[in-house]
């Protein structure tokens, strides 16, 4: 239900359909341009998977998305989000993981420190570390120039194939500079597993393991399966004010991010509804024209962006008959599913670790907590999963932001954010007749007797519990077999490719309709990227 249907225009220049930060930032960039914009979310809140909730009395905490880096600095400095109130602070350094022999790896802080920590496992990974920074660092910087682009759009056709081959133009000369090496490096980064490349790199399991965590983050996959090296990439090209590679804590949770975001919106006249949920895209004469909401009620504009997944946008919401026969059939072999159970633990005090024991704040409880001690442990967690269902010993990320922002937990108590990996988004229904439903306390009990293993008093410590499996991620956020990144990145899901090939400049089959979230390049995480590019694409053809 809308609260207040009457007293708004039903017609806009653009609706967007979903609240999500890439939603936001579209309708902020359209409204910028003078563009009257409605937003139609379908939860109670806006901001998609990045969000602040109350999980339990006195608790609260990203509920989703729990750690920032990848956000673009043109979106937090355009949309003024610092101004709106917005403080990412870093953590005391990048991660701590914990190892079963009762040793420990730190990675962060300065170079010469986390070589001093390597070098307690392999002096020769601590003196390559330097070269493997500095080959990442130049991808990276590759990668950045490519994200804020329309990838070249195969198959393009009319004046849209003429701005292509320019835009192809440009992209070969900026990557004629590169030097052959760094090419390499790009293409093996692209085409890889991580579990190859580090090997290729480092002897030490426990580095190897700290690195090669990325390239499994939202990736249902061994990290031996190639491209789970592009995977890892993903997850560094950002920084936090200003360092680059490293992850922050946004004040307030991440809904702070998605807050400050709305703050901008309505600030430029945006229209933002929740309680929203679209049912229909509304079509006549194949372009889109605006938008039908569950209650009935209708809603039309001239451009409509839809920050749902592609699965979501073509299977749901457009009318198969609007879709040519051959472009649904792909969108029906669209992989999605990370893969992925997020917990949020409210606690009584602070987990006491083997490898470091101490139950007072120290700077380990405020850092990344890895708890996978090799890169075999992760294929294990992920085998097990395949054959079982979900991983009964899985990786688990621990952050406890509460000890970077009180704000979050009553005094002396704390939150903690649990992100495990491999849990099947598609569940074996003659091993587990109940399907998530029926396993949700028992995945996420194996979960909390891993961390119990790292940490002996992590159990106790525990005074509620939100889990969110697959199937909850897809109930609460839509997001399609609860992939985190709307759908699987992977080399024939990327840059030209995302969603498929020839659909890749935000544009639709349907005219009028375009893709604006994290289904579009250049992918998940709580990047503004897709928002922004998809903006651009819909100026370029201007008000309809
Ligand atoms: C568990 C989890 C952990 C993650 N951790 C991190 C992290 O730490 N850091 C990071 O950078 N990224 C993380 N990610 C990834 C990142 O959060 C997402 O890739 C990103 O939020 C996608 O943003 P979006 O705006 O494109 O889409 P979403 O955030 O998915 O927003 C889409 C919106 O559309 C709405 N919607 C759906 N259907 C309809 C409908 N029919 N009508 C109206 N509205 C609709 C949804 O309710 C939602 O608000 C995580 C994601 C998850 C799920």
């Amino acid at each position: 239900m809308l609260p207040d249907p009457g007293a708004a225009p039903t017609r806009t220049d653009a609706i967007v359909i979903g609240g999500g930060h890439n939603g936001l930032v579209c309708a902020c960039d359209l409204a910028a341009r003078g563009w009257s914009v409605r937003v139609l979310e379908r939860r109670s809140v806006l901001g998609g998977a990045a969000v602040t909730e109350e999980f339990a009395p006195g608790f609260r905490n990203s509920t989703a998305s729990y750690t920032v880096s990848l956000l673009d600095p043109d979106v937090i400095r355009d949309l003024h989000l610092a101004e709106h109130g917005l403080r990412i602070v870093e953590r005391p350094f990048s991660n701590f993981v914990p190892l079963p022999d009762g040793r420990f790896l730190k990675l962060g802080g300065s170079l010469e420190e986390t070589q001093r920590e390597v070098a307690k496992f392999s002096r020769r990974d601590a003196e390559r570390l330097p070269q493997y920074y500095a080959m990442l660092e130049r991808a990276v910087t590759l990668l950045r120039t490519l994200l804020a682009r329309t990838p070249p759009n195969v198959g393009a056709r009319g004046l849209a194939s003429l701005r292509d081959w320019i835009a192809g133009l440009r992209l070969g000369r900026q990557l004629a500079h590169v030097n052959l090496e760094d090419k390499r490096d790009l293409l093996a980064l692209f085409a890889r597993s991580a579990g190859d490349l580090l090997d290729g790199w480092f002897e030490s399991a426990a580095l190897k393991a700290t690195l090669g965590f990325d390239s499994i983050v939202g990736n249902y996959a061994s990290p031996y399966a190639a491209g789970s090296a592009y995977v890892l990439l993903h997850h560094v090209f950002g920084g936090v004010n200003g360092k680059p590679g490293i992850w922050g804590h946004a004040l307030g949770g991440m809904g702070a991010i998605t807050e400050a975001m709305a703050t901008e919106a309505r600030r430029r006249g945006v229209l933002l509804s929740v309680d929203a949920p679209v049912a229909h895209v509304l079509v006549e004469d194949g372009r889109a024209v605006g938008v039908r909401l569950e209650d009935g009620s209708e809603f039309f504009a001239g451009r409509v962006a839809a920050n749902v997944t592609p699965t979501v946008l073509f299977e749901k919401l457009v009318g198969a008959e609007h879709l040519p026969a051959a472009f649904r059939a792909r969108i029906g072999q669209y992989r999605s599913g990370s893969g992925t159970l997020r917990m949020n633990v409210a606690l009584s005090g602070l987990p006491d670790f083997s490898a470091l024991p101490g139950t007072s704040a120290a700077p380990h409880h405020a850092s990344g907590i890895i708890l996978a001690p090799s890169l075999a442990y992760m294929e294990r967690a992920w085998a097990d999963a395949r054959e079982f269902g979900w991983s009964r010993e899985p990786v688990v990320e621990i952050l406890i932001p509460s000890t970077v922002d009180p704000s979050l937990a009553p005094p002396g108590q704390h939150v903690a954010s649990l992100f495990c990996q491999h849990f099947d988004p598609d569940l074996d229904a003659t091993r587990h007749p109940g399907g998530w439903d029926g396993a949700r306390e028992a995945a996420a009990d194996a979960a909390i007797a891993t961390v119990t293993r790292f940490a002996p008093n992590f159990a106790s410590l525990i005074v509620a519990r939100q889990i969110h499996t697959p199937l909850d991620l897809e109930r609460k956020f839509g997001l399609t077999h609860g992939d985190i990144f709307h759908g699987v990145l992977a080399l024939d899901q990327l840059f030209s490719a995302r969603p498929i090939l020839g659909y890749a400049d935000y544009r639709t089959p349907l005219k009028g309709l375009y893709l604006c979230g994290a289904g579009a390049h250049p992918g998940g995480g709580v990047t503004g990227i897709p928002g922004r590019n998809a903006a651009r694409e819909m100026l370029r053809d201007g008000r309809a």
